[in-house]
């Protein structure tokens, strides 16, 4: 049998989610291949024999961020365009995830994860735009993902209702404009028969992991929802899939979902959904009851603020879901919907909206996001007890922060200054899976100058083609511009259905 290969960070602060927020006490962390298998104060020497040293002195060992909830297929995007309606922006985003080349593919696969790594970011749940659909491309996603060696939890979306399901009133905008958000969906079975056959072609194992995502429950019928309901249950798998984003979002479901009440929940309920598999992304618009049912049937919610903002959906009600007590985690979404992956923007924003959401001063939320984007999002993925903390037994996923960054300038604490000051910048070491893949604030798995440009040499064509997208939008603008100003116009209604507490 091979040696185990181990490896000792000693003499850093290490973050313990129980222990002390402020001033995390020294420890040794040693590391048996993969996994966590010691974590205290001089370690003797007999555990920590032959292993390979890293100094962590004047750092901060952090449990590896987790992101909850990103899409990998428009990462090219990021720094297009600036604030828009999330239906208009369907209209330059979605072909942008269309028929692209192998290379594109995997240089804005290999991009996402070294800037999130190079975040401290050790896990992306990447809800990925596959197109084609095919075997072919997914290799090369899943293979960039080995090659930067970043853990990921991985979910090709799969809806069988077209994408301009989005759009409420959709039957009310010219059939071109519909064409442009579009108006075609592969079979059912063609879509889950694939999800089985590549769970069987690359089972999870190491870095990878798999989560099943329908895109949302008015982009799927309910025989469509079953299917994913049952691939779920068969393989042991999370569900993620996008609920309650938009003002539009929640109209729909009162307008058409009458037979479940007006409420997704309900829809996801009476398709076998509902339960502790599921998470739902950003949940701007749920109501106080349907929280509640969340919380009861152990069912999660992936907040993104970030993204919520730009694209003008709205103010997730953090204040209401810590009071239901439902499970949260925090996510980074797109990068043209929040233009950057990183975790500690997501933690703020989950403080701060914390924060203007009430009149009085709250209990202070930092070390409960740091939480969130570590267990809670672990959680997510049904990961718990192997990711989220450095604790033996869990894996060695890990980033060392240098405390000489003027952000820690001075320490006064961890969760504060991870939370409030953090930039990324105060970065330096990554470890994934036992791995060191970045050191000194390197990716070492990748060589990001020969990546830089690739992308440079992409960029000509790509920029050239989402300008022809542009032009070939103008028609449908005014449309998408009448139909955004008559939900908001809804709101005063939709504010009453949501009945929520303040
Ligand atoms: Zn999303």
């Amino acid at each position: 049998m091979a040696q185990s290969k181990r490896l000792l960070i000693r003499g850093g602060r290490v973050y313990d989610h129980d222990g002390d927020l402020h001033q995390p006490a020294l420890a040794d962390i040693l590391i048996e291949d993969d996994s966590i298998v010691a974590v205290g104060a001089g370690l003797s020497r007999d555990l920590v024999q032959d292993a390979e040293i890293i100094d962590a002195a004047g750092r901060l060992a952090v449990p590896g961020l987790i992101n909850a909830h990103y899409h990998s297929h428009d990462v090219l995007c990021r720094g297009l365009f600036e604030e828009l309606p999330l239906e208009m922006w369907l209209l330059y985003t979605l072909p942008m995830g269309g028929n692209r080349s192998k290379e594109e593919v995997r240089a804005r696969t290999l991009v996402g994860a070294i800037e999130s790594l190079r975040a401290g970011i050790t896990t992306v749940q990447d809800m990925l735009g596959l197109v084609p659909f095919d075997e072919d491309y997914l290799d090369v996603v899943l293979a960039a993902y080995r090659d930067a060696g970043i853990r990921v939890v991985f979910s090709p979306m799969v809806a069988d209702l077209p994408s301009v399901s989005m759009v409420r009133h959709k039957d009310a905008l010219p059939p071109d404009v519909q064409e442009m958000l579009g108006v075609k969906a592969l079979p059912i079975r063609q879509q889950l028969d694939f999800l089985e056959t590549q769970l069987r072609r690359h089972p999870a194992a190491a870095t990878l992991h798999w989560a099943i995502a329908p895109f949302a429950p008015q982009r799927c019928t309910p025989r469509m929802l079953e299917g994913c309901a049952a691939l779920a249950e068969r393989h042991d798998l999370a569900v993620y899939t996008h609920v309650y984003e938009t003002r539009g979002q929640a109209l729909i479901a009162r307008d058409s979902y009458g037979a479940h009440g007006g409420s997704f929940i309900t829809y996801l309920d009476s398709v076998g959904l509902l339960g502790p598999r599921l998470n739902i992304v950003h949940s701007v618009w749920i109501s106080r009851a349907e929280m509640d049912r969340m919380a009861a049937a152990g069912a999660g919610i992936v907040l993104n603020h970030l993204s919520n903002l730009k694209l003008k959906s709205g103010i997730a009600p953090v204040c209401d879901l810590r009071d239901s007590g439902v499970r949260l985690g925090l996510g980074c979404d797109n990068c043209s919907g929040s233009d950057v992956q990183n975790m500690f923007q997501a933690m703020k924003m989950f403080c701060l909206i914390a924060a203007v959401s009430e009149p009085e001063p709250g209990p202070g939320l930092a070390h409960e996001a740091l939480r969130h984007a570590t267990l809670g999002n672990a959680r997510t993925a049904g990961l718990d007890g192997r990711l989220g903390a450095i604790r033996p037994g869990h894996k060695a996923d890990l980033a060392l922060i240098d405390l000489a960054d003027p952000a820690y300038l001075p320490f006064n604490s961890a969760a504060r200054q991870l939370v409030y000051t953090e930039t990324g910048r105060g970065v330096e070491t990554v470890i994934v899976d036992g791995r060191v893949v970045v050191r000194d604030r390197r990716v070492t798995t990748i060589d990001e100058d020969a990546l830089r440009h690739e992308v440079a040499d992409l960029m000509r064509p790509f920029v050239t083609d989402y300008q022809k997208i542009v032009q070939s939008r103008q028609r449908a603008l005014p449309y998408m511009l009448d139909a955004h100003r008559r939900v908001w116009q809804a709101e005063l209604d939709l504010q009453r259905f949501l009945a929520r507490t303040r």
